[in-house]
């Protein structure tokens, strides 16, 4: 018999779980069941969906080489994965499905009833832990419970570490062309309709993202501490699309870390290590969804923070959603995530917190646009980013330290060349000027006034957060 292999978020045929265990049974046959319904309805948008498909495209052939057969089937919930996988299992005779685990709430609930369907008709659908180093749950405080604050994880994550827990996994050998019954056919994965962005821009597969790395690695990584924060450098790696859908695992950046600095992930290079703790940063926020479920239901972390009296203001979400505050910062920023699908982790940063304090409005209508734009859209990362934003989750920004949006343009995009490239209307300005320009300047070029007026919003904000209830 063969055994199934169920693709999701780790669409890579080297250094897979899931796979390398499936191929040590004898002959693979690969699955990927599209949910678009489903992946709509839960707010993701067509940037991450189009760089999927492309994705398992690339996958696809990249198994044909193997002789590995892809199978690709719609579904229009995760509700239908159990029968969809258990039915492709019977027609090709499989025993056994592997799969990686994925740990948002709504994904487990899904592989439980697939674990369990396969169970009721004889056969094992296995989860294998691929996409962290520490599966949730085997990193705990002393106290026994999850870890809910970053630098403490850390240090456990450092200390606890095995080189088997980074070691490759095995690539599936060349499998015999599969011959007898006719496999069912497998429709091409097509470009969905209605992929705004420039698929060269962000070129799928894992050929694209072992290059990223290999460049990353040659021209930026020993320069990440100092030049990671402004968004006008190209500093950082780009490739949180690639490892949100396993195009790379987070094994094969942190051995060729291991290569490049002396076998050390903690020490030696600045840039290189502090390259390591966004990664982990990365496991942190995939074991807090798994602790605290609450997260994933919409949740604050901080149950107090949930009496907020966020502001109901169409206008002012519209305004920055387009890109319109009147902050140059702030917009230069969204309009590089709606004309790119990505946006610098600074600037991730200075426009949750401009939203969710200034403008006070809740964090979650943030979240859910950044997933409809992000091409690395990822649950755990963007729920924990933005409670941190919004001072209501983990490892929280004290809720008084709110980062002013025109003193972080100065530090972080000093000659405003990030904001003359996003903001174009405000390129003829002096560099200085292009952080906050006069009514005038504004006038001239059609920019509109700022939508609140920094200082007030600040105690708007601070007001509210004193307002609320003790922290239970
Ligand atoms: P690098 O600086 O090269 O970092 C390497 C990798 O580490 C990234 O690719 C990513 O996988 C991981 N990483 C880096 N920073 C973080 C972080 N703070 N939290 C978790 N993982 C991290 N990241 C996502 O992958 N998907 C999201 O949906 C997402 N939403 C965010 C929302 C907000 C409000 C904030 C503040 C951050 C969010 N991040 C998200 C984290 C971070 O901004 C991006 O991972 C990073 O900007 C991606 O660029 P890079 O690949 O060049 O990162």
């Amino acid at each position: 018999t063969c055994s199934l292999m169920w693709f999701r978020s780790d669409l890579r045929l080297h250094d897979n779980t899931a796979l390398a265990a499936a191929a040590r049974n004898g002959p693979v046959v690969a699955v990927f069941l599209r949910s678009v319904p489903h992946w709509q309805r839960h707010g993701h948008g067509a940037n991450k969906l189009d760089f999927r498909q492309r994705g398992v495209a690339a996958l696809a052939d990249a198994l044909a080489g193997l002789n590995i057969p892809l199978l690709h089937r719609d579904i229009s919930a995760f509700g239908e994965s159990p029968a969809a996988l258990l039915q492709i299992a019977r027609e090709v005779g499989a025993g056994a499905v592997h799969f990686n685990c994925e740990y948002p709430l709504d994904e487990q609930r899904r592989d439980a009833a697939v674990v369990e369907a396969f169970r009721e008709e004889g056969l094992s659908a296995v989860g294998h832990h691929d996409s962290v180093a520490f599966a949730p749950g085997e990193l705990l405080t002393g106290k026994g419970g999850y870890y809910s604050v970053f630098t403490p994880f850390s240090r456990a994550w450092h200390r606890q570490l095995t080189p088997e827990r980074l070691a490759l996994r095995e690539t599936p050998p060349v499998q015999k062309p599969s011959s007898g019954a006719p496999r069912p056919a497998v429709p091409p994965p097509t470009r969905l309709a209605d992929a705004p962005l420039d698929a060269s821009r962000w070129p799928a597969g894992e050929a694209a993202a072992a290059d990223r790395l290999e460049r990353f690695l040659r021209f930026r990584a020993r320069r990440y501490s100092s030049q990671r924060d402004f968004p006008a450098i190209a500093g950082t790696s780009e490739l949180s699309p690639y490892l949100a859908l396993g195009m790379i695992s987070h094994r094969q950046c942190l051995q060729a870390v291991l290569a490049e600095n002396d076998g050390s992930l903690a020490e030696g290079d600045a840039g290189l290590t502090a390259w390591v703790n966004e990664l982990v940063w990365r496991e942190f926020y995939q074991h807090v969804a798994t602790g605290f479920p609450r997260v994933c239901r919409h949740r604050a972390f901080q149950a107090h923070t949930e009496a907020l009296a966020w502001r109901d203001d169409e206008a002012g979400f519209k305004a920055w959603c387009e890109g319109r505050t009147g902050y140059p910062i702030v917009d230069a920023a969204m309009r590089q995530l709606v004309s790119t699908g990505w946006m610098h982790n600074r600037l991730r940063m200075v426009t949750a917190m401009f939203l969710s304090k200034h403008l006070l409005i809740d964090w979650r209508r943030g979240e859910a646009f950044f997933m409809r734009h992000l091409v690395d859209g990822e649950f755990c990362a963007n729920n924990g980013g933005w409670q941190w934003a919004a001072s209501t989750g983990t490892d929280a920004a004290p809720y008084f330290r709110i980062f002013n949006p025109t003193t972080q343009s100065h530090r972080f995009d000093a000659d405003g060349r990030f904001i003359a490239e996003y903001v174009p209307e405000l390129a003829a300005l002096s560099p200085r000027d292009r952080h906050a320009p006069s009514d005038t300047q504004r006038a001239n070029v059609g920019y509109p006034p700022p939508i609140v007026e920094q200082k007030a919003a600040r105690l708007r904000a601070l007001d509210a957060f004193k307002a609320l209830p003790p922290p239970t």
